[in-house]
Parts: structure tokens; C-alpha cells; sequence
């Protein structure tokens, strides 16, 4: 609500055009007789000291960065990211500012012309750049080329061409653990996580074949690693593939720059921040470029992503129970916006405006479908959150960073006895599995 206010008293705080202000006044001063100067500096000193000292905190803000820039030239170095806000402190600065050590000498007694430049200190709005935290606006800003027809789905029986022309990216989470990175999600009582997301995700995969989707696997084998960015790339990879071949001249070039930006995602195949291997993902909400990408990735609606993956709450083995995760625009902003507080995350990562324009309405019927179907084949996997009518929200990145309609199944508790011998039971994984696709047919069909 208030995040344009901070920026913009920060930024005018921090405004150029103040430093010309001062200077100018100065010179003006100058052919004057050296009382006359020094009585006018005095009084412009007690003026400023007095506004600082009295003023509202913009004006404060605004005087103190005046002074800093006319006489702390140490501190002309760019800082974008307000890097000089967090290193200043109450105690450093009267010694590191020379502005305390001028005015005592210059000024009248009865101004506190020492404080106004030490005490408004802590009040500068600190790190502008978090509180300039924005959303981008919920519409398209890319050229619209692909519109699937999903009306012929609609009221399609079950069969061998059911979703004919539907893709479904499978993804099973975590994975890869006898491998030199190791990620194999909860692990409880010896189950691994990674090895029931990928049982699960194999039938699932039949499933939707058998009723004519075209089906791709994020990860191609239990024991293999893929990064999230990877993830996330390969649904970029598949639209894209799709997409150029619905263009050609400019609109080809520009396609293959944007697929440059995400492209080493899949080949590093690393969540690690250092080198590129989050490529275009990097940092908080969307560059433009990102923005784009996941522009083009919303008009294909026929396109869904399933990420398959087990809980775990080891300090409460009772708790158990089927939840299935939507990420809609607002918990995706709320929570960035709390990142964007949090120095060690800004301090790190580019900041760039909450990308908005997910289709919050398809999603959140695809997560109802997906655990309304499963609990129909599995109730003892439901729970009184799993039965109202509420569906959990959930930011994670495999929602976040693509732009397809997806949500996230936790199939239930490794941590809890009931949930885990049913998770790792073939013949209830089937019927997990089989609910999963059940979902995805009525998300189209139904
Ligand atoms: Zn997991």
C-alpha cells in the first residue's frame, strides 16, 4: 500500500538537484566582505539545522543528503542499492561527516547546529530500494500467437484420445542421490522421498498416455538430479519449441534471444546463485526479459505442470493427509515483498518488480481437480483442511518461475505410519497416481 511513499521521499531525498541549490547560494555569497559571509553562512547553517532538526522527516531527509553531498565527497560513490544506509550508524557518522566540526565555530550558540547533521541519521528512510518493492501490472505484454482451442475438450469421454494435443510436464520431485549432488527431498524410516515422488510420477505418466497426452518427464530416472531452474526452463524450452515455429523474421530473432536467457538453466543444470545456471530466474520477481518469457508461456493453455512430492513433519508424526499447493499472484507478491525486506536477500539478488500476471482462476481449479480426484480413489489421504472448500496457496519456485497452469501435490506424510505404508504401497501409489490424472482430465474434460 505504502510502497510508493518510502521510494519517492527517498529518492527526492537523495535528488542531485539539491547539490547545485547549495553551491549555487554559496558562490553568490562569495564577492561579499568576509563578516558578511560569515554572518551569512551562519544563518544559512542555523536555517538548515533548524529544518532538519524540526522539519518532517522527508525534509530532514532531504537536508541531510544535501549536506553530505556538498561536503562528504568521500561519499560520492554511486550507491544504487543505499550500500552507505546500512554501514551508517549513530555513532560513526558525527566523527566521519565534517560537517560537526564546521558548524560549532560558524554558527550562533543557541542553534544545536552540531546535532541536525549526527541525529537525523537513523531517521533516513532506510534501503530505498526494498521499499520501491512493486507489482508489475497482471496483463499480457506479448504478442499473442498461440490460442488453443480448449472447448474441444470440454465433455470429452474418457478415452484413447482424450487429451489428444494436451502436454503435461511431470515433475517428480528432488532426485539424485547417488549422484555427486545429492537432493532426496524428506527421508523417514529409511523411505527417500525422491524414490516415491518418481514411483508415482512413472504411473501417472501411463495414465495420461493411455488417454493420448503428451506427457514430459522433468527428471528421466529416479536417481537423476534436476535443479529447480532446470525445471522451469524445460517448461520455457517446450513453449518456445512451440512457439517458433509459429513465426518467423523479427519475431524468430526475438524468440531466440529470449531462449538464450533461459537456455543455460538447462545446460548448468545448478540451483547455485554463483555462475548462471538460474540464468534468467535470477533474483527477486521478474526482469523484463523474464517478464516476457512468461507472457508467452500463459498463452499456452494447453500446456499443465504437475509437481509430484512427499511431506515430512518429523516433531509430529500424527499430522497427516493430502495437501495440494496453488501459487496465485497475491502469495507470490506477499511473500516477495517480505524477501525484499530482508537485507540478506536485497544485498544479494537484483530486486525487480512481482510479475502478476498468472491466471490465478486456472490454477486454482487445477489444484481443486487434483485433490478433489485423488481423494475420490484415496480417502485416507484426506484431512478436514483437504475437504473445505480452501486450497492452500504456496510460492514455490516450480509455480513461480513458469507461467503455465500447475500446482504443487504433497501426497502425504513420510513421517506419519498410515500415510507412509500407503505411499510406498505400489498398489496405492497406483491409485495415487491414477487420481493425479483423473485430476488432469477434469481440469480439461469435465
Ligand atoms: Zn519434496
Amino acid at each position: 500500500m505504502k510502497k510508493q511513499g518510502p521510494f519517492e521521499s527517498a529518492s527526492h531525498g537523495r535528488s542531485p538537484v539539491r547539490k547545485p541549490e547549495l553551491s549555487r547560494r554559496r558562490k553568490v555569497r562569495r564577492p561579499s566582505p568576509v563578516v558578511v559571509a560569515v554572518v551569512v553562512v551562519a544563518v544559512l547553517l542555523a536555517a538548515l539545522a533548524s529544518l532538519t532538526w524540526f522539519g518532517p522527516p522527508s525534509v530532514r531527509t532531504s537536508v541531510v543528503a544535501a549536506f553530505r553531498s556538498v561536503f562528504a565527497h568521500a561519499e560520492a560513490t554511486p550507491a544504487p542499492t543505499s550500500t552507505p544506509e546500512p554501514t551508517r550508524s549513530p555513532t560513526t557518522s558525527p566523527t566521519t561527516s565534517p560537517a560537526p566540526t564546521l558548524s560549532p565555530s560558524l554558527s550562533p550558540s543557541p542553534s544545536p547546529t552540531p546535532m541536525p547533521v549526527s541525529t537525523p541519521v537513523p531517521t533516513i528512510t532506510p534501503r530505498p530500494t526494498t521499499a520501491a518493492f512493486t507489482k508489475l501490472p497482471a496483463v499480457n505484454t506479448a504478442k499473442i500467437l498461440y490460442r488453443p482451442d480448449l472447448s474441444k475438450y470440454v465433455g470429452q469421454p474418457k478415452s484413447s484420445t482424450s487429451l489428444d494435443g494436451i502436454t503435461v510436464f511431470v515433475d517428480a520431485g528432488h532426485g539424485g542421490y547417488t549422484t555427486s549432488i545429492t537432493d532426496v527431498g524428506a527421508t523417514y524410516a529409511g523411505v527417500k522421498e525422491a524414490s516415491v515422488n518418481w514411483q508415482v510420477a512413472q504411473k501417472v505418466k501411463a495414465d495420461l498416455e493411455a488417454w493420448g497426452a503428451h506427457v514430459i518427464m522433468t527428471r528421466t530416472a529416479d536417481d537423476q538430479f534436476r535443479s529447480l531452474h532446470y525445471r522451469v526452463a524445460r517448461v520455457a524450452q517446450e513453449v518456445f519449441r512451440i512457439h517458433k515455429q509459429l513465426v518467423g523474421g523479427s519475431d524468430l530473432t526475438e524468440l531466440e534471444r529470449l531462449e538464450a536467457l533461459f537456455t543455460p538453466s538447462l545446460l548448468l543444470n545448478t540451483d547455485s546463485y554463483s555462475g548462471n545456471g538460474r540464468s534468467v530466474y535470477k533474483g527477486l520477481g521478474a526482469r523484463p526479459d523474464l517478464r516476457t518469457i512468461l507472457d508467452i508461456e500463459n498463452q499456452h493453455k494447453d500446456i499443465v505442470f504437475v509437481a509430484l512430492h512427499c511431506n515430512s513433519l518429523p516433531t509430529s508424526t500424527k499430522v497427516h493427509g493430502l495437501s495440494v499447493y496453488w501459487a496465485s499472484r497475491n502469495a507470490i507478491f506477499n511473500d516477495e515483498l517480505a524477501l525484499s525486506k530482508n537485507s540478506s536477500v536485497t544485498d544479494k539478488y537484483p530486486l525487480n518488480p512481482s510479475y502478476q500476471f498468472y491466471d490465478d482462476t486456472a490454477r486454482r481449479k487445477f489444484a481443486i481437480e487434483l485433490r478433489d480426484r485423488i481423494l475420490a480413489l484415496c480417502p485416507d489421504l484426506a484431512v478436514p483442511d483437504a475437504r473445505d472448500g480452501q486450497i492452500p496457496e504456496g510460492n514455490y519456485a516450480v509455480l513461480r518461475e513458469e507461467n503455465v497452469v500447475s500446482a504443487l501435490v504433497e501426497m502425504g506424510y513420510l513421517t506419519n505410519a498410515a500415510d507412509s505404508a500407503l505411499l510406498t504401497s505400489d498398489e496405492y501409489q497406483t491409485k495415487i497416481a491414477q487420481g493425479v490424472a483423473d485430476g488432469i482430465y477434469a481440469y480439461y474434460c469435465s
